[in-house]
């Protein structure tokens, strides 16, 4: 890491700020403004290249007086700062499911399910041990014995039919007869 940006070269940079329109020209606000500069630019290695400290208050003080119309104030100098310096966040890598695991966020991959299987439908190897030991002890289902079912008696059919279209005949002539004719 840089030294630290120097007071007298902070208040190089502090002053000027005074050719934005609206800023302090009182030594007060011009000292607070250098000891901001020197709390801010510390350096370092941001977006692909090493900066100084005096690069950073230098390249911040620069753009506040090429774009700003007037002077914004402190808050907004620093957001400046912090847009152009703020270091990235990190990005990690998704962490892998044995970490997960180990920071209690995954339950242990279940020991009785299928090897990759993706989650446990019971809620985890206990839950499947026990759900797995109810099963088995469950009388089996009784399977339906298609082999008791009457075998087919196609006689049995034909008579039926025979039946159902004489009852039919006879329910016709009686109506007949019911109507007189
Ligand atoms: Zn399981």
């Amino acid at each position: 890491m840089a030294a630290d940006l120097d007071f007298t070269t902070a208040l190089h940079f502090a002053r000027a700020l005074k050719t934005i329109k609206g800023f302090p020209w009182d030594e007060d606000t011009i000292n607070a403004t250098a000891a901001d500069l020197v709390k801010w630019c510390k350096g370092g290695f941001i977006s692909g290249r090493p900066w100084t400290p005096e690069e950073q208050a230098g390249a911040i003080v620069d753009e506040a007086r090429e774009s700003w119309e007037e002077w914004l104030g402190s808050s907004q100098l620093k957001r400046l700062f912090l847009e152009k310096f703020a270091p990235a966040p990190e990005l990690k890598p998704p962490a892998s499911s044995a970490e997960l695991v180990q920071r209690g966020l995954l339950a242990p991959p279940c020991i009785h399910c299928e090897p990759g299987a993706e989650f446990c439908e019971f809620g985890g190897a206990r839950q499947h041990q026990r759900a797995a030991a109810e099963i088995a002890a469950r009388p089996p289902a009784p399977v339906p014995n298609r082999r008791a079912a009457a075998p087919v008696d196609l006689d049995a059919i034909v008579r039926d039919g025979e039946r159902l279209y004489r009852e039919e005949q006879e329910r016709k002539a009686r109506q007949l007869q019911e109507h007189g004719l």
